[in-house]
């Protein structure tokens, strides 16, 4: 009999976890022929969640938490699921319910019959989101699908089963900097994308501002490419073009030295500016990964929960 393993995230979730346990449970007990656990990450929240878990765990064998003393970030709970779980098969899934817990059985069907090593979620619209969110993030992706070598579509999140054996492939990535998308993508296999409608959350609200997004998405921009480095190439180049032409262009028009020199060295060194910061947002990531810090650490664990 298979064992499926389902990866829940949670960083404050006390209001959303009771239905999304409800619902999960109803779903995997409707597959045949399988056995489960659900794998609770409780990324240091500060409210119920973990007494929550707690209680739960006691009550029911097939759920196990683990709790780290600290906000980690959804990467790093993500990667402490990953370890824990021991099933044939690997879910993650958000706990706010914006994964439909009805799609498990497809996936399931697709990585057990028909063959493939993995089937994702892929959301078709961001229904429930921000405007001014839907575009930037649209735009993010698009950017990405350029710089990349690899496949980060948009609406290509972290819902997905997995089998052991990919499993296995993302956890011998140890990297420090962790953006799951590309590991995913970094790993290959087969992959079966089935499609589904974004819904709004079904309580709680979003853990992630803009600031947050946007260090996220640059995360995944200097894990994953080096193109901007390419590019300060070539727009050094370019600048030096035009600095060449507007000297001649003083020389031969005769226009204030004074003025020409402040232009130049103003937009020079403005420009210097923005490579330096370019290029320290890789050797920051370096000089992180030399380190070896932790991914995470661990709290509490619910008993049965052993490694
Ligand atoms: N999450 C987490 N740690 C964090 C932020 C989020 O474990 O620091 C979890 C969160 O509890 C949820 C999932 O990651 O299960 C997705 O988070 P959220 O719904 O806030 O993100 P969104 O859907 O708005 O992108
Ligand atoms: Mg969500």
């Amino acid at each position: 009999m298979n064992k499926i393993s389902v990866i829940v995230p949670c960083f404050n979730e006390e209001e959303v976890l009771p239905l999304f346990y409800q619902q999960v449970k109803q779903t995997l007990e409707r597959i045949k022929n399988i056995t489960y656990e659900i794998l609770f990450i409780d990324d240091g929240s500060s409210d119920h969640t973990k007494d929550f878990l707690r209680i739960l765990c006691n009550q029911d064998q097939h759920c196990e938490f683990v709790s780290f003393s600290r906000n980690f970030g959804k990467e790093a709970a993500m990667f402490a699921g990953l370890k824990k779980a021991n099933g044939d098969y690997v879910v993650i899934m958000d706990a706010d319910l914006q994964h439909p817990p009805y799609l498990l059985k497809e996936m399931y069907h697709a990585v057990n019959q028909e063959g493939y090593d993995c089937c994702a979620g892929k959301r078709v619209d961001r229904t429930g989101e921000g405007k001014l969110r839907n575009f930037l993030s649209h735009s993010f992706y698009k950017i990405m699908q350029k710089i990349c070598k690899m496949d980060m579509s948009d609406g290509a999140g972290d819902f997905r089963m997995m089998s052991r054996q990919m499993v296995n492939a993302i956890l011998e990535l140890k990297e420090y900097n962790r953006y799951m998308k590309g590991l995913f993508s970094f790993v290959g296999f087969d992959t079966k994308w089935i499609e589904y409608h974004n819904v709004a959350r079904a309580a709680g609200h979003s853990k992630w501002n803009f600031r947050q997004l946007f260090s996220y998405a640059l995360e995944g921009m200097f894990s994953f490419s080096t193109a901007p480095v390419v590019w300060i190439g070539n727009i050094g180049c370019m600048i030096m073009i035009i600095s060449i032409v507007i000297i001649l262009f003083g020389l031969v028009f005769h226009t204030s030295q004074f003025f020409k020199l402040v232009c130049l060295i103003l937009f020079l060194s403005g420009l210097q500016m923005l490579f330096v910061a370019i290029i320290g947002q890789y050797t920051t990531k370096d000089y992180l990964e030399s380190k070896q810090r932790p991914i995470y650490i661990v709290k509490e664990t619910s008993k049965n929960l052993t490694q």
